[in-house]
């Protein structure tokens, strides 16, 4: 195998970012890959649903957004705690940010590091990136549910944890009259998964189950095309399962006859190439993906935090 190019260091094109009404008041924003976006209006304000990686990035989408409405934003919604989901928190100027109890933890833990990590890994995502104001801090959170009654006769925004998936904190956003779901990134349409802070067994079980039981007519993952209608919608939940049972399958043979974690790897990379080769951001994140289920498999439940050098260290063994 060639030398790679570390991570996403590599890709610096810009993508063509897509504002999608999804149905009245509710608004998605895909971007070939990149990270999407969401937002739901109440009767007189706003729910955003994350916040990209800079204040200059979620900008750009809240001008396009205000061509739409003008309502304020009352919640910002963090799907989970990742860089690139979070540290444009500022530009909503939100009365309330919102996050499972998890993703605050996880944030106080490891959000620095994790930062660092992840603008190494997607330098392009952070657009100017010393607008960044510093962490950004949820002053709301629920471990369970939470329901926002979005007034009038708009029904109700359901933010729910399904279960430990992605991360330990991960949330998604119902509106069950719409029956319209924003996954976060539990659910990925044709983009490869990260995983390296992951829970594999439990998402590819529970968690997933929790989300396709919904009943989701319209879905919006982390990455890729709005999923529309129950086949598209479940075709995305299963290809998500999909990835994760081959690697839980692939590395724990590898595992379970003692072998080393680069043959695991290569093991994985083989069996998804062919179906999930293609896909945005599967050569970066299979290396961190691989990584992360040897771990949970040798018994690490809690997920070590990634730095910027232990990026570097697992690339080049894997990758290199
Ligand atoms: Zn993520």
């Amino acid at each position: 195998m060639a030398t790679k190019p570390f991570a996403s260091s590599a890709d610096t094109d810009a993508k063509q970012q897509t504002l999608e009404v999804l149905a009245d008041g509710v608004y998605a924003q895909t971007a070939e890959g990149d990270p999407n976006l969401g937002a739901v209006e109440g009767e007189d304000f706003l729910v955003c649903f994350e916040a990209l990686a800079t204040p200059v990035a979620a900008r750009r989408w809240l001008d396009r957004l205000r061509e739409h409405t003008d309502k304020p934003v009352r919640y910002l919604v963090l799907s989970h705690y990742h860089a690139v989901r979070v540290l444009g928190a500022s530009a909503f100027d939100a009365e309330v940010v919102v996050a499972h109890e998890a993703t605050r933890d996880l944030i106080v833990e490891r959000g620095k590091q994790d930062w660092e990590s992840e603008y190494g890994r997607m330098g392009r995502l952070f657009e100017e990136p010393e607008s960044i104001p510093g962490l950004t801090w949820p002053t709301l959170t629920f471990s369970d549910r939470l329901t926002i009654d979005l007034g009038g006769d708009r029904g109700d925004l359901v933010l729910q944890h399904c279960g430990r998936g992605h991360t330990a904190g991960d949330l998604v956003a119902w509106l069950p009259r719409q029956r319209i779901l924003f996954a976060g990134d539990l659910v990925e349409s044709q983009a490869a998964l990260y995983t390296g802070d992951a829970f594999h067994r439990e998402w590819a079980g529970g968690t997933l189950d929790r989300i396709a039981g919904l009943g989701a007519e319209l879905l919006v993952g982390g990455r890729g095309a709005v999923a529309r209608g129950p086949e598209q919608v479940q075709a995305a939940i299963e290809q998500t399962r999909g990835f994760l049972s081959t690697m839980i399958r692939e590395v724990g043979a590898v595992h379970e006859r003692g072998g080393s974690l680069k043959e695991a790897f290569a093991a994985a990379h083989t069996a998804l190439a062919p179906q999930y080769g293609a896909w945005p951001i599967f050569e970066h994140c299979l290396p961190f993906d691989v990584a992360r289920l040897w771990d949970e498999l040798g018994g690490t439940d809690w997920p070590v935090i990634w730095t910027a050098q232990r990026d570097r260290e697992v690339w080049d063994q894997l990758q290199g």
